[in-house]
C-alpha cells in the first residue's frame, strides 16, 4: 500500500487514506512521553510475526504454535532480565493501564481475605496517573479502606515534584495495606526516590505488616536505573509504547507468590491473570524496546540531558520556565511553565509551526482537562503547562525547531 492507497468501507461511507498524510513541512515531535515512535529495531522484529507464515497461537501444540510459544516466551526473557527479576514474574497485559488496575485489584483481594482489623489505609501521590488513583477511589468492598494522598513538595521548592520518602515514614502506620509509588511522574517527569522508599518500608516491615507495594514504573523504563526496585517491588507496571515498542502491550511484573482474582476470565492465559489470546507481535516489540531502552539508557540519558540543556538555555528570558529542577526530572522531559498565558493557546501554536507537545499526560478525550498536578504543585492560576518529552529518534533540529516556535508565542497577559 502507498499513501494513496485507500480501503473502501463496507457502509458505504467516504473511504479512508490507509496512511496518515505525511507532513511536507519539518515538524518536531515532542511528546514521547504520550507515545514514542516505534524503535525500527522494533519494527523488524515485530514484522515476521505479522506475516502469514507465523500465525501461530501460542497455547496451540502444533509447530506453528509452539513456534510463537518460543517467541513469546524469548520476550518474556528479556523483559525479565533488563528489569532484573524473575522471567515467571512477568505476566503480559494490554499496556500500563491494565497491569496498574490488576495489582491494586490483587493487593485489595489480599486485604479482603487476610487483613486482619476492619479498618486499612492506602498510601497514593497525589501525582500518580488516573489508571492508579481511579480504581482506588471506586473500591468499596472489604475493610474499610482510605486513602492517604502523599503530596510533593510545591512550586518554588528545589524538589518540585518529589515525594520525599519522609513523606512515607510520616504516613505508614500498622494500618498501611498498600503503597504505590510512580517511578517518574507522567506530566513533570519528577524522579521519585523509590530506593529510599522502600528503606522506610523495609524497616516498618521489621516490626509489622508489609504492606503490598506497587510501582508504575512506565515513564521510567530506560530513562532512570531501577536498580533493585523491580525486585524488591510486589508488583510493578509498564507499556511498551512509551519506550519506542508498539501500542497494546505493557507488563505486570507480579511476584509468584501472588495473585489476582481477575475481573477478565476466560483461557487462563498468563497465570489466569490475564485471560485472551497472547498477542506475539506485541510482545515481540516490548520484549525488544525495553531490552534496548535499558541497554542504551545512560548513553541515551547524556544525549537528552544536552538536548534538554539546548533548549532550555534556548528559551531563557522567554517566560518560559522548567518548574521542575533538572536533577530531580527525568532527562528526557521538561515540563515548561508560563505565567498568565493560555496552555490550550499555545499548544495550538505550536502544533501549526509543526512541534508536537502536550499539556501535561496525553487525555483520553483529546480535551485540555485541569490536572490535579496542577493542584498538587501549587501552580498559581492563568499558568500555561507544557510538557516536552524526547526519545529515541529526537535531534537537535527538533529542539532549535521547538526554541523557535516557543519564542514566537505571546506569553504573560495573554489568557
Ligand atoms: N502510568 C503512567 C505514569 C503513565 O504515564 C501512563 C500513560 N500516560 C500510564 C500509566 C498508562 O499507560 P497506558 O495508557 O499505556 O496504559
Amino acid at each position: 500500500m502507498d499513501a494513496t492507497t485507500t480501503i473502501p468501507l463496507a457502509s458505504g461511507h467516504a473511504p479512508q487514506s490507509a496512511r496518515p498524510p505525511v507532513d511536507p513541512n519539518p515538524v518536531a515531535y515532542l511528546d514521547y512521553a504520550a507515545s514514542a515512535p516505534m524503535r525500527p529495531e522494533v519494527a523488524e522484529a515485530m514484522a515476521p510475526w505479522l506475516l502469514a507464515d507465523h500465525a501461530g497461537n501460542p497455547s496451540s501444540i502444533h509447530r506453528a504454535g509452539r513456534q510463537a510459544r518460543t517467541a513469546l516466551e524469548d520476550a518474556r526473557d528479556r523483559i525479565a532480565d533488563a528489569l532484573g527479576v524473575h522471567p515467571l514474574d512477568v505476566l503480559f497485559t494490554s499496556g500500563a493501564t491494565e497491569a496498574n488496575n490488576l495489582a491494586i485489584a490483587g493487593a485489595l483481594q489480599a486485604v479482603r481475605t487476610d487483613w486482619p482489623t476492619d479498618y486499612c489505609h492506602v498510601l497514593a501521590g497525589t501525582t500518580d496517573h488516573s489508571s492508579i488513583l481511579e480504581p482506588l477511589t471506586h473500591t468499596q468492598q472489604g475493610p474499610r479502606l482510605s486513602l492517604l494522598a502523599l503530596d510533593p513538595q510545591t512550586v518554588g521548592h528545589e524538589r518540585c515534584g518529589v515525594i520525599d520518602a519522609q513523606e512515607v515514614a510520616d504516613a505508614i502506620t500498622p494500618q498501611t495495606a498498600l503503597v504505590v509509588g510512580t517511578a517518574v511522574t507522567s506530566e513533570l517527569g519528577a524522579i521519585q526516590p523509590l530506593e529510599d522508599w522502600m528503606t522506610v518500608i523495609d524497616d516498618h516491615a521489621a516490626q509489622c505488616y508489609r504492606p503490598w507495594v506497587h510501582v508504575d514504573a512506565t515513564q521510567a523504563i530506560g530513562k532512570i536505573p531501577l536498580g533493585a526496585i523491580p525486585n524488591r517491588a510486589t508488583s510493578l507496571a509498564m507499556s511498551a509504547h512509551k519506550l519506542g515498542g508498539p501500542q497494546g502491550v505493557g507488563v505486570l511484573v507480579l511476584d509468584r507468590a501472588k495473585t489476582v482474582v481477575s475481573p477478565i476470565l476466560g483461557g487462563g492465559q498468563e497465570r489466569g491473570i490475564r485471560s485472551g489470546t497472547i498477542p506475539v507481535a506485541l510482545c515481540v516489540g516490548a520484549g525488544v524496546a525495553v531490552h534496548q531502552a535499558v541497554t542504551t539508557g545512560q548513553a541515551e540519558m547524556d544525549r537528552l540531558a544536552t538536548l534538554k540543556t539546548r533548549l532550555l538555555n534556548g528559551l531563557a528570558g522567554s517566560g518560559w520556565d522548567n518548574t521542575v529542577h533538572p536533577a530531580y526530572q527525568v532527562a528526557s522531559c521538561c515540563y515548561l511553565t508560563a505565567p498568565n498565558t493560555d496552555t490550550e493557546m499555545a499548544i495550538m501554536a505550536l502544533d501549526r509551526a509543526g512541534v508536537f507537545v502536550s499539556a501535561g499526560s496525553a487525555c483520553q478525550s483529546g480535551a485540555i482537562k485541569t490536572s490535579p498536578v496542577r493542584e498538587a504543585i501549587n501552580l498559581p492560576p492563568h499558568t500555561a503547562t507544557l510538557r516536552l518529552s524526547m526519545g529515541w529518534a529526537t535531534t537537535e533540529a527538533d529542539i532549535d525547531l521547538a526554541i523557535k516556535a516557543l519564542l514566537a508565542l505571546p506569553v504573560g497577559g495573554k489568557r
